[in-house]
């Protein structure tokens, strides 16, 4: 087994595939009220489309 010199790195959750990330690596976007976080820009732009839609629709 590898040493793990890195246990102590904040990590988060992706906000659209739920998956855990190394805070140092997540894409982050600045909603109204929260910062959200994303595994890679396939999430991001996921989050991006779904929030435009919930803007644009009543
Ligand atoms: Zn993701």
């Amino acid at each position: 087994m590898n040493d793990v010199n890195k246990a102590e790195e904040e990590h988060v959750q992706c906000d659209v595939c739920l998956k855990e990330i190394p805070a140092s690596e997540a894409k982050n976007a600045e909603a109204s009220d929260y910062v959200a976080h994303f595994c890679g820009l396939d999430c991001y732009e996921k989050w991006t489309k779904k929030a435009e839609q919930e803007q644009a629709g009543g």
